[in-house]
């Protein structure tokens, strides 16, 4: 059935012809020699076509109206693979399988050939693409802005265990089937060179960067299909090509350049996205990242102010600036620049409108993360943007002069800039100071920031800093990845859960029900079925579905404590060994987790998964009980098949470190139970499914800094806990790497003498124990299902369509328009 206006045209015979048109023509195939790739990308450049219309009538009707939108800017955007996605938000799924099958070819098995964009690391950049989703899908206006790397995140490998990291080309060399070129919308962007001040035919005094060099931004269009309505928005990716040869030569004069000379030669600044997750790398080709990201993204929200008949000094009042952490902080003095030096606006209309347009969303308290850029690079690279900062900073420290008098303390705590050796800008403060709205992303988190992060900041604009808890899209993370799942909930709540989502808790009334117990529960052995059988192509592990699918899926990390997970199961290995009278229900534990290139640490832990993994899966005594699997290549494709199939979600960082996490929501969406720490947006999880159908452990918060300022010793624990002392003492035996005692020792000593600074050790007991209680439940499968069905009725508050109406409501101000 056809129910919309985007699919209305929907022509199979005219559909068919396009594709044969876009294989023999665009792609050079004959349909005899085409391969299922060629066919894959011909369907997809089918139906972009169909996408890129809409697009088009969409951004030419909300100029019309002069609507209000928002501008999501960000470093990462995670979008996943589109093709299927999008032929859900189409209503086309069935039409096009049935179309393809009358070209010969297997949908299901097509859109296995699209690669992952990968263009961010973790839950950061899934969140901007979630977003990008709930944004169309509720018509908010929009345009998501981001950088078209040439390289994505890294594919991962095992070699003997260890991570190997190979560049991820994921547009192929035929290119994205989905994107479009808009080579109308080239901008050029400024770097290094000086500032000089000048008079103009009236004899008033201004500033003017003379740039030492530019670069081109070409603009690149990915649609963002609003599902089952007719708006798609635009994810507008932005390509740094090389200067013009002109530009070369003033390049090549060192006086320009000079020491950014080889990051610069080494070329285009959007060839690879950074791989860390939350952390600071600091380097400057990141900060040249940042800035043409944002340079690109101010011109072309002005380009489409104007371009709608708009005046500048309505800017505010009809964009506003969402910046996605602090990444695109220096788009704050880029508007400003632009509005004083090309405007030629005072200081005081053009804060008005940056302050006014401007909101910031903060990801994380690890200080670690926390963005610093050195002065001089700033100055070298930026040297107008320089002078804003310090100009916004000093108008800010009157600003708290006058809150504190006297007080230097509190100025150097809140100073945009911070003094030392190298004097350093501190980004989040400058966001703070220079935007409308500051949210976390849970509520806990949200607390921490006043709290512990910018209580002072809090004083100074009451209200400023708020919370909107995170989501994500039940479009792609159950209805396109769950099918089955989703037929179960169709047939009991009606088909438009997906787009309103409270409609789920209408499942519970059926939590008791044995019938639907058991289709709930058959769904959940199909998709462990799915995954045990993708484990078995591509790992050659064989797998029970019988057995509790344990999975703990996220990058990796000190503060996820995958290592905790991992002292777990060796505990459990040692105690089927040795304890006669032990008996668990046999389980398997799923790993899935990159590790930044440069964090040895966290490779380590996962060469040490993998050793174990080796050993536990061969090993007879077990008698099939305990199985470890890391899946490589951890991304939002396998994502998709890893959490239908979850029976236990691990989510047990250190309280306070997790921001919020949205994997633990996309878990329990699909009927897992939780074992989680009182952290992040588990806490809310707890609240709306209720303490009898999460496993919660470990210390709160408040006990976490306590423990850490009375003097933390991790010996203690050590000491007093025999079976966390076999577990650790096995990581310094060669029980897993035989004939080579010490390869694992690295986990161990971080945990003794490194000081165990996620507190590993103080939670293990606990840990241990509620892991008992989940084997214990699981053996009743009546009470099991009962749990996992609540878990997926009552998940309806992480729709991130709900925290696209809260940004929209309580900060945004902003409106649907139907297109
Ligand atoms: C959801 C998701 C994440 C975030 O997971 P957390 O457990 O919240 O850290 C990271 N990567 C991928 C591919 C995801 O889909």
């Amino acid at each position: 059935m056809i129910k919309n206006g985007q699919t209305q045209q929907f022509d199979k015979a005219a559909f068919k012809a396009a594709v044969e048109k876009h294989l023999t023509t665009t792609y050079a195939y004959t349909t005899e020699s085409a391969t299922p790739h060629a066919w894959y990308l011909a369907m997809a450049r089918a139906l972009a076509e169909i996408s890129t219309g809409n697009l088009l009538a969409t951004e030419q009707k909300l100029a019309k109206e002069k609507a209000r939108s928002v501008n999501y800017l960000s470093l990462e955007f995670l979008i996943g693979r589109l093709t299927g996605n999008n032929l859900i938000s189409l209503g086309l799924y069935e039409n096009v399988a049935s179309a393809m099958e009358e070209l010969g070819q297997n949908l299901t098995d097509l859109l296995e050939e699209e690669r992952d964009p990968a263009l961010g690391n973790g839950g950061l950049g899934r969140l901007a693409a979630c977003f990008m989703d709930s944004l169309a899908a509720q018509e908010y206006p929009a345009v998501g802005y981001g950088l078209h790397y040439e390289y994505g995140l890294f594919r991962q490998s095992f070699e003997q265990g260890r991570q190997v990291e190979t560049p991820d080309g994921w547009r192929g060399v035929e290119g994205y089937p989905w994107e479009v070129v808009r080579p109308e919308l080239t901008q050029t962007v400024s770097l290094y060179g000086y500032v000089e001040s000048y008079l103009d035919e009236d004899g008033n005094n201004y500033r003017r960067w003379v740039p030492g060099m530019t670069v081109d931004g070409i603009a690149w269009d990915l649609p963002i299909v609003g599902y089952d309505n007719n708006s798609v928005y635009p994810l507008r990716l932005w390509e740094c090509r090389s200067p013009a040869p002109f530009n070369l030569a003033r390049f090549n004069d060192g006086d320009y350049v000079g020491a950014q000379y080889p990051a610069l030669e080494a070329g285009n600044v959007t060839k690879v996205l950074y791989p860390n997750d939350n952390h600071d790398q600091g380097k400057a080709l990141r900060l040249m990242q940042q800035y043409f990201h944002c340079a690109c993204s101010i011109a072309d929200i002005l380009r489409r102010h104007h371009a709608a008949g708009n005046e500048i000094e309505d800017l505010a009042k009809l964009e506003t600036i969402q910046l996605n952490d602090t990444h695109p902080t220096i788009a704050i003095p880029e508007l400003m620049r632009v509005l004083i030096d090309e405007y030629k606006m005072g200081w005081e209309a053009a804060w008005a409108i940056c302050s006014q347009t401007f909101a910031y969303t903060n990801h994380t308290l690890l200080p670690e993360a926390l963005e610093t850029w050195s002065e001089a690079l700033i100055q070298q690279m930026l040297p107008r943007h320089m002078e804003i900062i310090f100009e916004i900073n000093h108008r800010f420290l009157k600003e708290v002069e006058a809150a504190w008098p006297g007080n230097n303390d509190v100025k150097r705590k809140l100073s945009i800039i911070q003094e030392g050796p190298q004097r350093m800008v501190r980004m989040a403060n400058l966001c703070v100071v220079s935007t409308y709205a500051v949210n976390g992303v849970a509520a806990l988190h949200s607390e921490l920031v006043k709290r512990d992060l910018f209580p002072e900041f809090n004083e100074l604009y009451p209200g400023r800093l708020t919370n909107v808890t995170n989501g994500v899209t039940p479009r792609r993370w159950i209805k396109y990845c769950n099918p089955g799942l989703s037929e179960l909930i169709s047939e009991k709540v009606g088909s438009d859960w997906p787009v309103h989502l409270e409609k789920i808790a209408g499942l519970a009334e059926f939590a008791d029900d044995e019938a639907f117990q058991q289709r709930f529960m058959a769904v959940k052995k199909q998709n462990k079925q799915r995954l045990a059988d993708w484990v078995k192509t591509n790992m050659d592990i064989d797998l029970d579905t019988n057995a509790i699918f344990d999975i703990q899926i996220k990058r990796l990390h000190e503060y996820k404590r995958q290592h905790l997970n991992l002292l777990h199961i060796l505990a459990l290995y040692h105690r089927l060994l040795n304890d006669p009278t032990f008996d668990m229900h046999p389980r398997v534990f799923f790993f899935g987790a990159k590790a930044a290139p440069g964090y040895a640490l966290a490779k380590d832990i996962i060469f040490a998964i993998n050793k174990v993994a080796e050993k536990v899966n061969n090993d007879p005594r077990l008698g099939g009980k305990l199985k470890v699997v890391f899946v490589p290549d951890y991304r939002v494709s396998l994502a998709e098949i890893l959490f239908p199939a979850a029976d236990v979600s691990e989510q047990i960082s250190t309280a306070g470190k997790e921001a919020s996490g949205t994997g633990n929501m996309k878990f329990a969406m699909n009927g897992a139970l939780t074992i989680g720490t009182m952290d992040g947006a588990n806490v809310e999880m707890r609240e709306e499914v209720g303490d009898d159908n999460i496993f919660i452990f470990g210390l709160l918060v408040d006990e976490v800094q306590k423990l850490k300022q009375e003097g933390y010793d991790p010996y203690r624990y050590y000491n007093a806990d025999s079976m966390l002392r076999a577990a650790m003492d096995l990581l310094d035996s060669d029980e897993f790497t035989p004939g080579q005692p010490g390869l694992l020792s690295a986990i161990r000593q971080n945990l003794l003498e490194g000081g165990d600074p996620y507190l590993v050790l103080a939670d293990f007991a606990d840990y241990v124990k509620t892991h008992e209680k989940i084997d214990a439940a699981y053996r009743d499968q009546k009470t099991w299902a009962h749990k996992a069905i609540l878990n997926t009725a009552l998940m309806s508050k992480f729709s991130s369509d709900r925290s696209i109406r809260d940004y929209a409501n309580n900060i945004w101000n902003l409106k649907p328009v139907k297109c």
